[in-house]
């Protein structure tokens, strides 16, 4: 009937703005190509794009801060240290199939076998990083020596000067459109949910602080639902500008293709099939429809390749159409966005052992097991911002002696890559609040009546 086409119609107004974008940008794109602008005049063009992630990442430090902080806070901490646990696990457990699925698909379909397509300059000796040595790094950038310096420099992990210097190169050959390296997420995350537990345990001395982080915190999704109605614009002209920037990808084929191949069924499988069916086994109900109401996160993800910068959207999407409980999302999410990189960590995988097929290197089960663990490691240490996992390749390639140079035979198709993980990325981070929203149902209803008999006492 006409009401209920006109409560669809408002109900979904944004999705439809936003996939409407999409179109719009793509055809913009294709549009505007043929005329070859310079690249002067495509950052003039992509501009309005530039101005969203700027925005969104703008909101994204008060953002972790502020939803962990309240988060935690209100809930006791044994309810808290059990959805943490939960979390964790799930996070542990799905990134882990993400990287198996991505091994076994590039080793069915050997992207990289036959002799190389192009031959790679040696660029001399670089010692390699041992596993442990990554892990120690992972846990350093936990704890940042000082806090506003994690507010806007990322803790570079600790490696030899050598691979320092071969990641800054790989930066520099990575155009990342007006994306600020920005924070330290994992010190901030870490710092905060202590800060949440301690002063949620303060009782009546905490509660200014708690109610200043409440408050800031409704604030900032306040400025959230602002920014949204930019966003479709913004997309659209990230999208745009980067069909018009892309170079040619039908020039992509053989081997490159086919690793671009893998790692997209890898991902499909991963989000469209796995982890919809971990939902379903643990809450029975329908994954589908709440990927539906995911779509307009997913779709940033798409546009921006940073899951930080989505992280405002993402919140909105679950607690507004998902109906996922708040203290679930402020707690589970920047942890989420921060960590939990299935995407990332299936990517690191496939192209790892796309690089040994290339250079003729048969991996023994050690090795792969040795590229599972940093394969994980790397996706975790990963910023959620864009081409991070290229960056952290490096760790993974030296684990097992395979010449970092080789990153270079995979930049070309990054960018698209990037946008797929990142997709992904947020796929496995909001149904993970889900998930743990499931299973911690009974501490929440407790919760909720021990607070409702509190009310009635007063
Ligand atoms: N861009 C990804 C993200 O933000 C990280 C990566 O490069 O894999 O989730």
């Amino acid at each position: 009937s006409r009401e209920s086409v006109k409560g669809f119609l408002k109900r979904n107004l944004f999705v439809l703005f936003t996939v409407a974008a999409v179109a719009l940008g793509v055809i913009l794109g294709f549009t505007l190509r043929p005329h070859n602008l310079s690249l002067r005049e495509i950052k003039y063009f992509a501009f309005p794009g530039e101005l969203l992630m700027r925005m969104l990442q703008m909101l994204v430090l008060p953002l972790i801060v502020s939803s962990l902080v309240t988060g935690i806070s209100s809930l006791d901490s044994k309810a808290s240290g059990k959805m943490g646990m939960r979390a964790v696990v799930y996070y542990m457990v799905t990134t882990l199939i993400a990287v198996f699925i991505g091994i076994v698909i590039v080793t069915i379909i050997r992207p990289g076998k036959g002799s190389r397509d192009s031959p790679v300059a040696n660029s001399g000796n670089i010692e390699p990083v041992q596993a442990a040595d990554a892990f120690l790094d992972l846990i350093r950038n936990m704890f940042p020596p000082n806090l506003v310096e994690a507010c806007f420099k990322q803790v570079r992990l600790s490696l030899p000067i050598s691979h320092i210097i071969l990641i800054e190169t790989v930066e520099e050959t990575v155009p990342v459109s007006g994306s600020s390296a920005g924070v330290n997420a994992l010190g901030l995350v870490v710092f905060s949910m202590c800060f949440g537990l301690v002063i949620g345990n303060m009782k009546q001395q905490g509660q200014a602080l708690r109610d200043f982080f409440d408050c800031l915190n409704e604030a900032i999704m306040r400025l959230v639902s602002i920014i949204i109605w930019y966003a479709p614009v913004g997309i659209m002209f990230l999208i745009a500008g980067k069909i018009v920037e892309m170079k040619n990808l039908a020039e992509v084929g053989g081997q490159l293709g086919m690793y671009t191949v893998s790692v997209i069924v890898g991902l499909l499988i991963h989000g469209l099939f796995v982890l919809p069916l971990l939902y379903f086994l643990v809450t029975r109900k329908n994954p589908y429809s709440f990927i539906g109401g995911l779509l307009q996160a997913l779709i940033t993800a798409l546009g921006t390749s940073s899951s930080s910068a989505t992280l405002p959207i993402t919140f909105r999407c679950l607690e507004e159409n998902n109906r996922v409980d708040k203290r679930v999302t402020r707690f589970v999410l920047p942890v989420g966005a921060t960590i939990n990189m299935d995407g990332t960590a299936l990517y690191e995988a496939v192209a790892a052992i796309f690089i040994a097929q290339v250079n003729d290197m048969d991996l023994n089960f050690g090795q792969i097991l040795t590229i599972s663990i940093t394969a994980t490691a790397a996706s975790i240490g990963a910023a959620g911002i864009p081409q991070a996992g290229l960056v952290t390749m490096v760790i993974v390639l030296t684990s097992v002696g395979l010449p970092t140079e080789d990153i270079t035979l995979i930049i070309a198709v990054d960018w698209f890559l990037d946008r797929l993980r990142t997709t992904t990325n947020v796929l496995g981070d909001s149904l993970g609040a889900g998930i743990v929203e499931h299973l911690s149902r009974r501490e929440l209803q407790s919760q909720d009546a021990e607070v409702r008999n509190s009310v009635i006492e007063e």
